[in-house]
């Protein structure tokens, strides 16, 4: 096979340039995959700059993929040549371990992010175990439906797992890429579902995407004023919070749940979870049973992520726009 052109990364901070990398025979297991879109999540960032200290470069990144699959494996059975699917956060994972048994691979100790140690999205291929090419309903357009394989799933798997319910007041904290797929979700899940934003100018898009209220976390107060408000408190912003204000909104066994990777350790009093029977929880991502279930119910409820679409080779211009806070608001490299 010929060599898979991208672009990486070579150092903390540095821009994106062009690279190309041998891929080498095409494991059995594996598929390769034509790359027509890659979403820019907000992970790309953090790799891109080594925030997490596990960035080794040069590196492609990307992990809000969708293609088709050009090559399968001797071994593969679930998928085919032609096929058009879906790729994540993940890569690949044992397949045996206790996780990957009771379906879930996201927790596999084994477990290959996409562009971390590989090679990711912002390229022309890619190839990954065939469990994680998830098919992508008919009914969705490639370009709004890549950023769901990241961000749409990171915002589902919580809402679902918590059981979010039409009597459960959620609210989003953060009207970005995983905020504004969160919202949607939310709806769908029937809950009443509040909006948490420092973008005044979102609150219109938010209440179209299905947002019943919205909070401007900017006005000093506003949290104050829904103390004891909310059932499940999910945040997907990027930055340090006031986590203990989000504690205080919360109604007694309510959860507050973090997917956003904020830098600083949470500040939170014992004694306000224990007082209302309160928790802290985190997610990552999803399964793949997640990811075809998520992709299912996007396409049955026009669940969509608005995009601002960038040819692949200006990739650098899409992550500059991310790190402003200025995409509305998901970013999609095209090719
Ligand atoms: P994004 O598109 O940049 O959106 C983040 C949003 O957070 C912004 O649009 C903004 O919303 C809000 N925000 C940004 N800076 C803020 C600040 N200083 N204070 C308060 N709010 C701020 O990013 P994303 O792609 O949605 O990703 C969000 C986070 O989730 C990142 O840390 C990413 O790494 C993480 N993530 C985690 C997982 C997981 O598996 N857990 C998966 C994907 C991404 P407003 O304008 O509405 O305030
Ligand atoms: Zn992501």
């Amino acid at each position: 096979m010929s060599e898979i052109h991208g672009l990486a990364t070579h150092a903390a901070g540095a821009q994106l340039l062009p690279y190309k990398y041998d891929p080498g025979e095409l494991k059995p297991t594996d598929v390769e995959i034509k790359i027509s879109h890659c979403g820019v999540c907000h992970s790309d960032v953090h790799l891109i700059d080594n925030d997490w200290g596990v960035s080794k470069y040069p590196f492609i990144p990307g992990h809000e993929i969708v293609g088709t699959i050009i090559a399968v494996g001797d071994s593969v059975k679930d998928r085919l040549v032609g096929e058009r699917v879906g790729v994540g956060w993940q890569a690949d994972s044992c397949g045996y371990c206790e996780w990957c048994r009771q379906g879930d691979e996201h927790l596999c100790a084994q477990g290959q992010p996409t562009c971390v140690g590989r090679n990711g999205g912002y390229a022309d291929r890619i190839r990954v175990n065939s469990r994680f090419a998830i098919p992508v309903p008919e009914a969705l357009d490639s370009e709004n439906v890549a950023p769901l394989l990241c961000g749409g799933i990171t915002v589902y798997s919580p809402l679902r797992n918590h059981g979010i319910r039409p009597s459960s007041r959620v609210g989003i904290i953060g009207i970005g890429g995983l905020g504004h797929m969160g919202v949607q979700f939310a709806r769908a899940f029937g809950a009443e579902v509040t909006a948490f934003s420092t973008s005044k100018d979102k609150e219109e898009e938010a209440r179209q995407l299905g947002a019943h209220h919205f909070i401007n976390t900017r006005d000093t107060g506003a949290l104050k004023k829904v103390a004891g408000a909310f059932d499940f408190l999910l945040s997907t912003v990027s930055a340090d919070q006031d986590w203990s204000a989000y504690v205080n909104a919360l109604r007694p066994k309510g959860i507050v749940c973090v997917v956003g990777a904020s830098p600083s350790p949470m500040q939170i009093q014992a004694f306000s979870l224990i007082s209302g029977q309160k928790a802290v929880s985190g997610s990552p991502t999803g399964s793949p049973r997640d990811l075809h279930e998520m992709l299912d119910v996007a396409a049955r409820h026009n669940i969509k992520a608005i995009t601002e679409r960038f040819a692949m080779a200006k990739a650098n211009e899409a992550v500059a726009k991310v790190k402003k806070n200025q995409v509305r608001y998901r970013a999609v490299l095209a090719n």
